[in-house]
């Protein structure tokens, strides 16, 4: 018999719609996929140079468990000069993809039975990686447009609560935490001794003069308590190289390369010098990939709006529309999971159902995809619903 862990673990749901998709596709059926989140663009030429280099160098051993300094340093630079956040090596740690830094960081802070206040709409992972360390999710609500506010964590305090996730810009609802509720929330956290874990993921993806803000850069205090979590998977359009890192207190840090040290070792070294070269070179390709999406998430969100029956709000960040279908639903679609199906059924397009985070109401878009198959999806999706 598998473990009771294993049994509850859900299989990911985006992950799931990918490799529908990637199935039908390969049947030769033309789908039009706006299921994973991942960017369309390939990774800069002078990232894949800097991997094929270190092949060539026969730098293919293993590296230090919370990843090679050179990477640390460059981090470091990084955190610097976006953030605002200082840091030394020995604070950062390196793992395979934001998604392993996250669950390291629950497993490194949570034990079990402990709460982390989540907000919903979540992204798909962090309650299975919660459920895993045997800790619970207390999943709390935003506004109207998706937006965490500051009231809502002070509600869910309880004395079993040790950490706060926060996810800004969010994935799926795109929203950004305003600088003043997040002052907030660090207050909170300060004063009940929370740690806080930021997944910044998708920081350089807003829009409309949005500003991206760091939790751990308001004071020294905050700092202490938060692992701030960032990648070059979606920045750098590297989701296949497997680099995500964070920065944190040394003791957590050491928590983390330590849990690393014994399941998973480093990441791939080629991927970490790849990485070093993506943080450090021309930053050109991140301007044109977030000014790419931009012009996408704007046509996007206007044609699904045309739809009878949907309502989108226009998302501030990260590359995702999350409208709401509820208007849809009907005795045959009955839910955001049942709209999906009848998508892929009907029109050959893929969405993932909001239900994998947290709502029953929405689907969520992927725009990181061409703009013809923007209007060409948004097309066949106006035609399927007419015919209701
Ligand atoms: N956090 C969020 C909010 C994400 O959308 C993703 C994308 N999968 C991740 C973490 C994981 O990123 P990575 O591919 O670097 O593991
Ligand atoms: N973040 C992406 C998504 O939500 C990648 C898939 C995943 O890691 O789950 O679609």
């Amino acid at each position: 018999m598998i473990s009771e862990k294993a049994k509850n673990i859900k299989p990911s749901a985006t992950l799931a719609v990918n490799a529908k998709v990637q199935e039908l596709k390969k049947q030769g059926i033309d789908v039009i996929a706006f299921g994973i989140g991942e960017p369309d663009f390939d990774t800069p030429s002078n990232i894949k140079e800097a991997a094929k280099k270190a092949i060539d160098a026969g730098f293919t051993k293993y590296t230090p468990d919370a990843g090679i300094p050179e990477l640390r340093e460059a981090i470091c630079a990084k955190f610097a000069r976006d953030n605002n956040l200082h840091y030394a090596k020995e604070n950062i740690v390196i793992c395979n993809g934001a998604k392993q830094v996250l669950y390291n960081s629950m497993l490194a802070l949570l034990n079990a039975h402990d709460e982390i206040i989540i907000a919903s709409p979540y992204w798909v992972s962090y309650l299975e990686m919660a459920g895993l360390c045997g800790a619970n999710a207390k999943i709390i609500p935003t506004d109207k447009k998706f937006k965490l506010r500051a009231d809502a964590v002070e509600e869910a305090i309880t004395d079993k609560t040790k950490a706060i996730l926060l996810n800004s810009p969010c994935n799926p609802s795109g929203a950004i935490i305003d600088e003043s509720e997040l002052k907030k929330i660090a207050e909170l956290a300060v004063a009940h001794n929370l740690y806080v874990i930021s997944d910044e993921v998708y920081e350089k993806f807003i829009y409309d003069g949005a500003r991206h803000c760091s939790i751990a850069s308001f004071n020294d205090e905050i700092k202490k308590l938060t692992i701030t979590i960032n990648a070059v998977s979606k920045t750098y359009a590297m989701t296949g190289w497997r680099i995500g890192y964070c920065a944190c207190e040394a003791e957590i840090a050491k928590a983390l390369a330590n849990i690393q040290g014994q399941t998973t070792s480093a990441p791939n070294s080629i991927a970490q010098k790849a990485a070093v070269a993506a943080l450090t070179e021309n930053q050109d390709s991140v301007a044109h990939m977030v000014n790419e999406f931009d012009k996408r998430r704007k046509t996007i969100v206007e044609l699904l709006n045309e739809i009878q029956g949907i309502n989108c709000s226009m998302p501030e960040g990260a590359f995702y529309a999350f409208p709401d279908v509820s208007g849809i639903f009907s005795e045959r679609i009955r839910s955001a999971n049942d709209f999906a199906l009848f998508l892929l059924e009907k029109a050959n397009v893929a969405v993932v159902p909001g239900e994998a985070f947290g709502s029953s109401r929405h689907v969520r878009f992927s725009y990181a995809s061409s703009m013809q198959d923007i209007e060409k999806g948004m097309e066949r999706i106006a035609k399927v619903v007419k015919e209701l």
